[in-house]
């Protein structure tokens, strides 16, 4: 493996659990911040990393969760405004170095990109999946 990372992800639902599963279980140094306590019983038996319960907008969670040492921030809820701003705080007032934030609504993904929040949006990536089909299937009728 390359050098272990410090990974914080913010929200352990479907996504952030299996990004800290998956990270953790590959060695790297985790912590996991959701508003909601039960949310961490998605973590698996194996996850060896750390766990912080409040609101990731709030300046103190985010220090509780070492945020200054992350190399990463993976800004994984639901809401696009809490990733978003959790992303930017990241980025302009801790300093991380890669920050990632998921933006379902994809007119506000380009103006995040241009505030410099790198973003993965579930609604491009499916909807590029599904063109992508059509276009396969075109191919293979023409041959
Ligand atoms: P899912 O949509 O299933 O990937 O889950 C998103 C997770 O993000 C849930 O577990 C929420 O409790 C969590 N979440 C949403 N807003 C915040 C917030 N402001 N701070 C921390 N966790 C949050």
């Amino acid at each position: 493996m390359s050098e272990p990372q410090n990974i914080l992800i913010i929200g352990c639902g479907r996504l952030g659990s299996r990004l800290a599963n998956r990270l953790s279980v590959s060695g790297h140094y985790v912590v996991v911040v959701d508003k909601r306590k039960s949310m961490f019983e998605k973590l698996s038996f194996d996850f060896s990393g750390y766990t912080v319960v409040g609101d990731a907008t709030e300046f103190q969670v985010l220090r509780d969760a070492k945020i200054s040492q992350a190399d990463y921030v993976f800004a994984a809820t639901r809401s696009d405004n809490t990733n978003l701003m959790v992303a930017q705080v990241a980025r302009e007032m801790f300093e991380v170095p890669t920050v990632l934030a998921r933006v379902y609504d994809p007119a506000r993904e380009a103006v995040y990109q241009a505030l410099g929040v790198r973003t993965i949006s579930p609604t491009n990536l499916t909807a590029n999946e599904f063109l992508g089909h059509v276009d396969a299937s075109r191919k293979s009728r023409s041959r």
